[in-house]
């Protein structure tokens, strides 16, 4: 048997069908509701978005995971493969994915388009620009920047005290030389010294809103929301009082609509929007998944991190603010990650260990409960199985997942496509069937901010209690007192754990939530409590993944994983 191709053989290797042809044909998108970028990619126009409003919606499948080991458990190539799976089945499917960072690309991960034959395509795009969101974004942001500090330059009309200004530039790479620089040295002319820095885009603020917001008209009134200072009095400036949100978006008017691409196997693809699942909420745009819901009658959709983060912030930021509604979770759960949460050391999952794999099965129980018992949504879990998974192993997740009343189906759609995900699709389409989803938001709106956080800690993390350092209770009273105490709040954690701290595995019992510091993203519509410490630019590795990418005289990309 030759080895197995890496995905970026297998992606080039790919038939990739002109891209109007496929929203003819499958979608029914007019041509002039497309805007081609190439032959492979193509935007779905705004007003053609905005049109879809009034059809019959599709089911929304939500794809999530158990807490993760470091390489990641498969939620990208699952969405992927199940949209493939239930395509076969004959069912109407679009698949809606984040775009990549290039950050991660040229870090440690390499691309982020699925793996093996469950990816999107062109990956190389993809992975590289695409349609140019990115870009965009940055330059939306840092137009702010540049007009904050011009005004700072020019007299400082509002009073903005320089020290407290909360508002970033950004760039799409991983650079941490840049996280804090001091900008405005030179003399008069170079405007005013203050400390600032930068974070990576899919940190930002704007991704967030570009990601939530439900038309030009709201994208607007998002990014004028948005606070980027205090006056010296206290007072928050915002963008609208620098007057920056018609020129911001501008710059993202083409930015908002969202791109389709395809599968392997000619899946319609929305891949559009990026957010961080930690300082942000983590799933693509709203603009993509109404869209495929207005023209699907599946859609399947992926939220980052474990359900703890992604899916949580998906039910109590992304379906509060947007009105989005899953009809049945996808819990990913691998052999690897059981083993790890069962205590085996990562350089031993590849061994059969059936008494770790029970014990880790805290870990995945507790995660399908959240799902059930406190989002109201019914879960199915997808065993989604790796070349070193022995049958045995297989068959015992399948059966402890039976025991706990959800239904759990093995998946080989990273070697076999479509096809290895047919049962999980067929589980899918009967989870809805049975239609006993029914969400509910962890915490009402009115609930006081820090409460809201205990509530999630609570709820969802299984932690006795929260604590708040002094500034971050602080920060929660201002925020309050500026009346924004109704927002949801987006808590920041460790994805490695159901704690604070990513060593404890399992299920962990009676920790503690200690949250360190409170940010307000007005503009996003959410208050960010942070635990732990979060990177918001990440680094380079030592031996970066940039140093084994290259392009050939043909063109032709190489070492994108
Ligand atoms: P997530 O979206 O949860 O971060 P991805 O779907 O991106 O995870 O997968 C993480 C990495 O693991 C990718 O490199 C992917 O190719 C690989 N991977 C995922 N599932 C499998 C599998 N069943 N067999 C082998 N490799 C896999
Ligand atoms: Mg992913």
């Amino acid at each position: 048997r030759t080895p197995f191709p890496t995905d970026i053989e297998i992606a080039e290797a790919a038939e990739i069908l002109p891209i109007a042809d496929l929203a003819r044909d499958r979608l029914g998108i007019p041509a002039d509701a497309l805007v081609p970028y190439g032959h492979t990619k193509a935007k779905v126009s705004l007003p053609f978005v905005a049109s879809l409003a009034d059809r019959p919606q599709g089911r929304l499948v939500l794809v999530t995971a158990m807490s993760p080991t470091p390489a990641g458990e498969g939620k990208t190539t699952t969405s992927v493969g199940l949209a493939d799976g239930l395509s076969r089945l004959g069912e109407r499917t679009v698949v809606a994915l984040r775009e990549p960072s290039m950050g991660p690309v040229f870090g440690i991960k390499g691309g982020a388009a699925g793996g093996g034959y469950a990816q999107v395509v062109p990956m190389t795009d993809i992975n590289l620009h695409f349609t140019g969101d990115f870009a965009a974004i940055a330059a939306a942001n840092n137009l702010l920047s540049a007009l904050l500090d011009n005004h700072l330059h020019h007299g400082n009309a509002l009073d903005i005290d320089p020290r407290t200004v909360t508002w970033k530039r950004v760039l799409d790479l991983n650079d941490r030389a840049l996280r804090e620089v001091v900008i405005g040295l030179g003399g008069t002319g170079n405007g005013v010294p203050r400390e600032d820095g930068f974070d990576i885009v899919v940190a930002s603020e704007v991704m967030a809103i570009l990601c939530l917001a439900s038309s030009l008209a709201d994208l607007k009134r998002r990014l004028g929301d948005v606070v980027v200072a205090h006056t010296r009095a206290g007072a928050p400036v915002t963008a609208r009082d620098l007057g920056a949100e018609g020129s911001m978006t501008v710059l993202l008017r083409d930015a908002l609509a969202p791109n389709l691409v395809q599968t392997l196997e000619h899946t319609p693809a929305f891949v559009h929007g990026g957010p961080f699942a930690n300082i942000a909420h983590g799933a693509n745009s709203v603009m993509a998944t109404r869209a495929a819901l207005g023209l699907a009658d599946w859609v399947v959709t992926e939220a980052g991190f474990g359900a703890d983060l992604g899916a949580e912030k998906f039910v109590d930021i992304t379906c509060r603010l947007s009105g989005l509604r899953p009809d049945v979770v996808v819990v990913v759960a691998t052999v690897r990650a059981l083993k790890y949460h069962g205590g085996v050391a990562v350089g031993d999952l590849a061994v059969e260990d059936l008494g770790a794999l029970e014990k880790g099965m805290a870990n995945l129980r507790r995660h399908l409960h959240n799902v059930r018992d406190v989002f109201g949504l019914t879960p199915v879990v997808a065993v989604n199985r790796f070349p070193t998974d022995t049958d045995a192993e297989v068959d015992a997740v399948v059966r402890m997942s039976g025991d706990e009343g959800v239904a759990a189906y093995a998946a080989t759609h990273v070697v076999d496509g479509g096809a290895g995900a047919e049962a999980l699709a067929r589980g899918v389409v009967d989870a809805v069937a049975a239609g006993t989803s029914e969400m509910t938001f962890v915490y009402p709106d009115e609930l006081p901010l820090a409460d809201k956080v205990e509530a999630v800690a609570t709820a969802v993390y299984g932690a006795d209690g929260v604590t708040f350092a002094p500034a971050a209770r602080k920060a929660l009273a201002r925020i309050e007192a500026e009346g924004h105490g109704r927002l949801p709040v987006c808590i920041a954690k460790t994805q490695s754990s159901f704690s604070t701290d990513p060593t404890l595995r399992g299920a962990p019992e009676g920790h503690t939530v200690d949250v360190r510091e409170v940010r307000l993203s007005a503009g996003a519509g959410f208050v960010v409590a942070i635990t732990g410490s979060v990177l918001t630019m990440p680094g380079l590795p030592r031996e970066p993944a940039a140093s084994r990418i290259d392009v050939d005289d043909d063109g032709r990309i190489v070492g994108l994983s």
